[in-house]
C-alpha cells in the first residue's frame, strides 16, 4: 500500500500537523479528517467515510521527535 509520510517542515496544501494531532484528505474519496495521537484515537484512524486509507499520528509530538503518515 502508498504511503506518506508527513514532512513537518513541508506540509502540503490538504494536510496540518500540531502537536500530536495530524489532518489528511483521503485519496480516495476526498474526506478531510484528523487523527490524534492522544487518547481519542490512539494515534490510528481510518477514514471515516470509506474506511479505505488509514492515518496514524503518535503520541510524541511534531516537534518532539513525532511521525504521522498516511496509508491508502
Ligand atoms: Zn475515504
Amino acid at each position: 500500500m502508498p504511503t506518506k509520510v508527513l514532512d513537518p517542515n513541508n506540509l502540503g496544501m490538504d494536510e496540518d500537523w500540531e502537536g500530536n494531532n495530524a489532518a489528511f484528505r483521503c485519496p480516495h474519496c476526498s474526506k478531510v479528517y484528523i487523527v490524534s495521537g492522544s487518547g481519542v484515537h490512539h494515534g490510528v484512524r481510518k477514514c471515516p467515510n470509506c474506511e479505505k486509507s488509514t492515518a496514524r499520528c503518535d503520541i510524541k509530538g511534531k516537534k518532539s521527535g513525532g511521525s504521522a503518515s498516511l496509508e491508502w
